[in-house]
């Protein structure tokens, strides 16, 4: 299918009012789809989908994924979860289930559905790059577990749903993407976000561990290309949506801050449990099956971040 096959089809997106739902939300309507963005609102936000309310095709539904009706959509994007560790750890059973529940209820539909899974289903992974082919290495009993076991048993959802009942499922294991709308909040932060706003207002940098940990951020819009292409593919199995520009956390803290101009300090804090050492996708199934794979550069990315950031908080 070519994206003229959006025109006008009806697409539920849970986890709307996310970052990564509503930036989805906004290039499918782009395209000429009708959006409902589904949110509870528990770590998704209105104002990232303020923009969009009173655009044509656009509707807004503060609801459950859970709960809500799901019947006669043409495709249903199940984004709902809680993806910010700091926040998973404090809220383990939601975590565990939000993700879950969402997409049963999608997948009981039998329509179409695009399931955001993680990299986290690699765990901490010893084989980098990883491809698909490689089952993980997660601890299924630690303080990860709610939110890595949660997306594994995602993926096996849409694998019994597409084997019994012939569901139509694609699976877009997405790594740490980045972007304008990121919550930079205390609690909710991923490391991108905060970095920026302690560079932004000369305070500390907060490096957990001795930064020495890798991470392939992918930039925001580049991940939207990709979800639209798998989306619109023919591939029924994981593919790995990411970045191959690998870099330390301490290198991250220390681009950020020469970037933003400024003069905070590192501050190194204790490790995060069960921090993943590296994550770096292969993307040759992106290549092949997609035509697909990141074309702006980390240093690009961060600087549009930044100027964001820059306007966003004054
Ligand atoms: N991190 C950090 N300081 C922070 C927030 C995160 O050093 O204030 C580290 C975190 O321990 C991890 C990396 O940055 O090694 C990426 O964290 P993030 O929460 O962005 O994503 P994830 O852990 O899900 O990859």
């Amino acid at each position: 299918m070519d994206a003229s096959w959006l025109r006008g089809r009806r697409i539920m997106i849970s986890g709307g009012a996310g970052f990564l739902g509503s930036h989805l939300a906004e290039r499918l309507l782009g395209l000429g789809a009708e959006v409902v963005a589904v949110d509870n609102l528990s770590t998704g936000r209105i104002e990232n989908v303020e923009h969009l309310m009173g655009r044509p095709g656009f509707r807004f539904v503060e609801a459950d994924a859970a709960e809500v009706d799901a019947s006669g959509y043409d495709y249903l994007v199940h984004g709902a979860s809680i993806p910010s560790p700091d926040d998973y750890l404090r809220r383990p059973v939601e975590t565990a289930l939000s993700n879950a529940l969402g997409l049963l209820n999608f997948l009981r539909s039998g329509r179409r559905v695009l399931y955001m899974s993680s990299s986290e289903v690699y765990g901490d992974p010893q084989v980098v790059p990883t491809p698909e082919s490689y089952w993980g290495n997660v601890n299924p009993f630690g303080p990860r577990s709610p939110y890595d076991e949660g997306k594994r048993f995602g993926e096996a959802l849409c694998y019994a749903f597409s084997a019994e009942r012939g569901v139509s499922v694609r699976i877009a294991r997405i790594h740490n993407t980045y972007g304008p709308r990121m919550d930079a909040s205390g609690r909710y932060a991923r490391a991108i976000p905060r970095f920026i706003m302690q560079a932004l207002r000369g305070e500390p940098i907060t490096v957990y561990g001795d930064g020495s940990q890798t991470r392939s951020f992918t930039y925001v819009d580049d991940m939207v290309e990709g979800l639209v292409r798998l989306m619109l593919s023919d591939h029924g199995g994981p593919v790995n949506l990411g970045s191959e520009e690998e870099v330390t956390i301490l290198e991250l803290a220390r681009t950020i801050r020469e970037l933003a101009g400024s003069s905070s300090e590192i501050k190194f804090l204790p490790p995060f449990p069960d921090d993943p050492r590296r994550r770096r996708p292969d993307i040759s199934l992106a290549r092949r099956v997609l035509g697909w794979e990141p074309r702006i550069p980390l240093r690009e990315g961060l600087r549009a971040t930044i100027e964001w950031f820059r306007g966003a908080v004054g």
